[in-house]
């Protein structure tokens, strides 16, 4: 397993992570994969690694990866379910969560909330 003290040859990174010792010399030489270059060998970190490989994680909308948080257009919290939304707003169609629908009784997102209230004075 990977381990985040240890350093790992261009062939065990390769190894690792079922890819040819090519590509991963490609990543080194083109930065995308930092490295340590000892003489003419290159040594990967395990952290390094875990880095890259953390940042090269695919988000996966298509195969129904990660969800994109829903923004309250009220209060600008994000939300990850679709059931912290319970309105939207009545010019625009932008989500409003639960809490403010209930609490606050918002009927519009606050750039339009501001405008109606501008419109009445
Ligand atoms: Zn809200
Ligand atoms: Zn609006």
């Amino acid at each position: 397993m990977l381990e985040a003290g240890k350093f790992y040859s261009l062939e065990e990174v390769a190894e690792l992570l079922g890819v040819t010792y090519q590509l991963i010399y490609k990543l080194v030489r083109t930065g995308e994969l930092a490295a340590l270059r000892v003489g003419k060998m290159y040594r990967v970190t395990g952290e390094d690694l875990q880095i890259y490989l953390a940042n090269s994680r695919v988000n996966g909308k298509a195969q129904g990866g990660l969800p994109q948080p829903i923004i309250c257009s009220v209060c600008g919290r994000s939300y990850v379910s679709q059931l912290s939304i319970s309105g939207e707003c009545e010019v625009c169609g932008l989500p409003i969560c639960r809490s403010c629908v209930e609490l606050k009784k918002a009927r519009r997102c606050e750039v339009h909330e501001l405008e109606a209230e501008k419109g009445k004075a």
